[in-house]
């Protein structure tokens, strides 16, 4: 199975239904994470190959004033459930949370490029 053809496809057949969608970068969900993304400015498709460890990092670090839910210790929807920090809204969180790319040493998540 070539999965760049097949994620290109399916962009080809987003951008017929709505040519607009050639301008926006494209993201697939898996629940409330990115899969996939392709940012128009690369031009590539990349999945993600190593997924989120609940550390919790990025988001004691969303602080400051353009952050609606900002707390001097970070986001005030962060909650505990054992040893993992998880999102308090759930389905309901910002989708600038999913998208945020804070360039963290402590964050887990890797992608790959699709070949
Ligand atoms: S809304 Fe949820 S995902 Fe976004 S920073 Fe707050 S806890 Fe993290
Ligand atoms: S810093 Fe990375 S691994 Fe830690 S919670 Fe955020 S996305 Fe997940």
């Amino acid at each position: 199975m070539d999965l760049n053809k097949i994620l290109t496809e399916l962009r080809q057949q987003l951008i017929l239904i709505n040519p607009e969608y050639e301008k926006r970068d494209v993201f697939i969900f898996a629940g409330i994470d990115i899969a996939a993304r392709f940012f128009k400015n690369n031009g590539s498709w990349e999945v993600k190959t190593i997924d989120c460890s609940r550390c919790g990092t990025c988001c004691k670090k969303m602080t400051g004033k353009s952050f609606p839910f900002s707390t001097p210790d970070g986001c005030k929807h962060l909650i505990t459930s054992g040893n993992e920090y998880l999102c308090g809204l759930s389905y309901f969180r910002p989708n600038g949370c999913a998208v945020a790319e804070l360039d963290l040493e402590e964050c887990s998540v890797k992608w790959e490029p699709v070949k």
